[in-house]
């Protein structure tokens, strides 16, 4: 099963992973970063499983992420 990795403290907030996929991502109203939906914290990274449908949407999510901290593992 594949899974992101969001290393969320260097967010900026730019939206661009929510318009790929507003299923999985969502800004926070608080402090203004992405939330990876149904992720769990391990130290300084959120981490979800997610679905191979799921994928080319999140793997675009990775690649337009303007700070790269959106890391997909196959
Ligand atoms: S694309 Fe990257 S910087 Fe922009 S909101 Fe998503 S995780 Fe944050």
């Amino acid at each position: 099963m594949p899974k992101i990795i969001h290393y969320r403290n260097k967010c900026i907030g730019c939206n661009s992973c929510v318009e790929q996929d507003p299923a999985r991502w969502k800004i926070n109203d608080e402090d203004g970063k992405s939330d990876l939906i149904g992720s769990i914290q391990k130290k300084n990274t959120w981490i979800a499983k997610i679905d191979y449908e799921e994928l080319d949407r999140n793997k675009q999510a990775a690649k337009d992420c303007p700070v790269s901290i959106i890391k997909i593992i196959e």
